[in-house]
């Protein structure tokens, strides 16, 4: 197996540097100009993209993004799923234009049309029976998690260590030392010690799951399809099935957030893989890139939560604690129902699991040619290769597998060549505009870097 030269990379990685910053004058200099701007960008997580300074966005669409200086992009980050039906689609740009002009009324306090149609839909694809809408992913789990502990009666919510779910406090746990959760590295200061609010477990390791559940104060075991931010980890066979169970018989609900997996088809892998989640909770993509995001319970949730209200002691219309000013708007839900019913049908999502599939195989084809030591996962429309082999099987090994120079290297080195990865990962994702001839290019992109790195 070949090994990388640290020189070398660090070498490689002067280089993209270089070139990147000769081919982005104008990006950096309204860089430079952001000063009134913490961390110099409009939200800190943008100085993650490699190079030193982002590029700045002159215009999108499609799958295309092109920037101050003039350069053009086949865009596989997608807004990190946000823009997983491309770039400001026609019939949502159609839908959005009509709701803000002619029409009028974008946030009114009053419900619209669009939002029965949209939750009828929401029904038909991942099949809970009962919707509330939100704006975005982290939102809709942080009312839900407040759901799921009113209608259980338990304190605490079990996750897996190193998922993600958006900044929802009880989620930035790990499992620790004597079974107590502890708060994950660079968690920004926790308002409580982890172990207060939250059972951490390992994914793929159904024993750790039930060790937590044991001591039956879990309301609902919060998780992904599969982990998709740490890479992709995906679920051995009989996990999520084991899951389902151990949730069951320890009196814990099933809260599956599809935010990202959604990727595994039109209705998600809920759909796909049979799975039967009480709560159901999806953001960022549904609106086409519009601000939006719900979540789905189940008749029995929705039970148990209505005898709370019933008897007085939980407020679901004023300020109990669930809800937005702005959620189910009538722009958010004009988006939705644009975007579910125009944009990521169930004709797209065949074509964009075909293009990752391909994208996938190519990927494959350079490692085993190379014998890189990584691995590459593929959860229908997504694709992300990882510096791994074989695949990681848990979050704690998926994390130890990081490596920032490999990391900035590719990434820099495609954008250098004009390919655009999600940069919090390596993550690629295909949209409806995606083509072949796209899936090709970075075939032989990636083909060229990961061959200068190993050479
Ligand atoms: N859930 C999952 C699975 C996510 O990946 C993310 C964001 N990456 C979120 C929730 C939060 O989404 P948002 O930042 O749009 O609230």
């Amino acid at each position: 197996m070949p090994e990388i030269d640290r020189a070398r990379l660090t070498e490689l990685i002067a280089a993209e540097q270089a070139t990147y910053t000769q081919r982005h004058p104008r990006s950096r200099e309204l860089f430079e100009q952001g000063t009134n701007l913490f961390g110099k960008v409009p939200m800190t997580w943008m100085n993650k993209w490699t190079g030193g300074f982002p590029l700045y966005l002159d215009h999108a669409r499609g799958n295309r993004i092109s920037d101050v200086d003039g350069h053009t992009y086949v865009d596989f980050a997608l807004g990190d799923t946000g823009a997983m039906a491309g770039h400001s689609p026609r019939a949502t740009v159609e839908a959005v234009a009509r709701r803000v002009g002619d029409l009028g009324g974008i946030t009114t306090m009053l419900p619209s049309e669009d939002a029965q149609w949209v939750g009828a839909e929401l029904t038909r694809r991942f099949g809970m029976p009962l919707w509330s809408f939100t704006l975005t992913a982290t939102d809709a789990n942080r009312w839900a998690v407040r759901l799921a502990r009113l209608a259980t009666g338990r304190p605490k919510i079990l996750v897996f260590g190193y998922c993600y779910h958006g900044s929802v406090d009880e989620t930035f746990a790990i499992p620790g030392p004597e079974g107590k959760a502890q708060s994950r590295p660079g968690n920004v200061a926790p308002p409580v010690p982890l172990e207060l609010t939250t059972r951490a477990a390992t994914w793929n390791d159904l024993a750790s799951v039930e060790r937590e559940l044991a001591h039956g104060d879990v309301a609902a075991i919060l998780t992904e399809p599969a982990l998709t931010n740490i890479g992709i980890v995906l679920p051995e066979p009989g996990f999520m099935e084991g899951l389902r169970g151990l949730a069951t018989r320890y009196g814990a609900l099933l809260m599956i957030d599809e935010t990202h997996t959604f990727s595994a088809g039109w209705g998600g892998a809920t759909r796909e893989w049979g799975l039967e989640p009480d709560i159901f909770v999806i953001g960022k993509s549904i609106g086409g890139g519009i601000p939006s995001g719900a979540y789905g319970i189940s008749s029995e949730v929705a039970a148990a939560v209505t005898s709370h209200t019933d008897a007085g002691d939980a407020d679901l219309i004023d300020v109990g604690g669930v809800g937005g000013t702005l959620a189910g708007n009538a722009l958010s839900t004009a988006a939705m129902r644009a975007t579910l019913g125009e944009v990521l049908t169930e004709e797209a999502f065949a074509r964009m699991v075909e293009l990752a599939t391909a994208f996938t195989d190519g990927v494959q084809a350079t490692l085993d040619e190379l014998d890189v030591p990584w691995s590459v996962s593929q959860l229908g429309a997504r694709s992300e290769y990882r510096f791994a082999r074989p695949a990681p099987r848990t979050g704690e090994e998926s994390a130890a597998a990081h490596d920032d120079d490999i990391d900035a290297y590719m990434h820099l080195a495609m954008c250098n060549r004009g390919i655009l990865m999600t940069p919090f990962h390596n993550m690629a994702l295909m949209c409806p505009d995606t083509t072949r001839a796209d899936v090709d290019r970075h075939t032989a992109t990636f083909r060229e870097v990961v061959e200068a790195l190993y050479a």
